[in-house]
């Protein structure tokens, strides 16, 4: 077995549980790191600037916290530079978006009529009907639809709350469009972090830990590295996601891997 040199790490059921941290998961990524791993965070949580969560991370006492990327960024390396773009999203993407050249435009009464080239769909706790509107009319008028994610839940400390992919499914639902995706398990996601991770990055030597199959276990299979799925988030939704170990939690997956590093 190849020694394990790059862990990839989900947040959301797998470091924390909505406000809570999960029991030993801070410990299990200094043991990971002490024993010679690089670990990177992904997250399809597009909701919030990366700088969020690297402070959370940072403020548990995780080093090298800013080895992350949300599926914000991800779909920002959808958009070509000058582009307009309407976020119905939350910060994290108008953020991202303005990071990578474009022009975010806020989703409210003064887009109407404006000039669309795409829609980025998130994670959007102030979505509401208006929104929904204006992002179908947007989209009708040609502008291309993307979502950060397909999660349609994620977990938080009171059980499943309504993800990205929920929103995402009204607009593909009001429009008859299917959307371009770029957080896990797609490519976007993949290619971002080869790009961020760099050119010595060899997905032999590289595990996904995570807690949902049909994002993080398909992602492992795009990246091409093995999966550890972890029991401390969501229930396992697609049986046939090829998992190297199962674990109840980080801490667990952290005491498969550090024999393996
Ligand atoms: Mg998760």
């Amino acid at each position: 077995m190849t020694s394990i040199r790059y862990i990839i790490c989900d947040l959301d059921g797998v470091v924390w549980n909505g406000d809570s941290f999960i029991e030993g998961s801070v410990e299990a990524i200094t043991q990971l790191q002490r024993g010679g791993a690089s670990v990177w965070f992904v997250t399809n949580n597009s909701n919030k600037p990366p700088s969020h969560y690297v402070q959370r991370l940072s403020d548990a006492g995780v080093d090298q916290a800013h080895q992350l990327l949300t599926s914000a960024q991800a779909a920002a390396t959808l958009i070509e530079s000058d582009e307009r773009v309407l976020i119905c999203a939350g910060p994290g993407v108008e953020q991202a978006v303005s990071e990578a050249g474009g022009a975010p435009i806020p989703n409210t009464e003064d887009a109407v009529g404006e000039r669309i080239d795409a829609v980025i769909v998130g994670l959007h706790i102030e979505f509401d009907y208006p929104r929904l509107d204006r992002a179908a009319r947007a989209v009708r008028s040609g502008a291309r639809l993307i979502g950060t994610n397909s999660d349609t839940t994620f977990p938080t400390a009171t059980g499943e709350a309504p993800g990205g992919g929920a929103i995402l499914a009204a607009v593909e639902a009001a429009t008859g469009r299917e959307a371009l995706l770029a957080g896990k398990p797609h490519a976007p996601m993949a290619a971002a972090v080869a790009e961020r991770v760099g050119p010595e990055f060899l997905p032999e030597n590289a595990v996904m830990i995570g807690d949902r199959y049909s994002t993080d276990g398909r992602f492992a299979a795009e990246l091409g590295c093995r999966f550890i799925a972890v029991s401390s988030g969501v229930k396992p939704d697609d049986e046939d996601v090829v998992v190297w170990k199962r674990v109840p939690c980080l801490a667990d997956a952290a005491q498969h891997v550090v024999g393996d590093c």
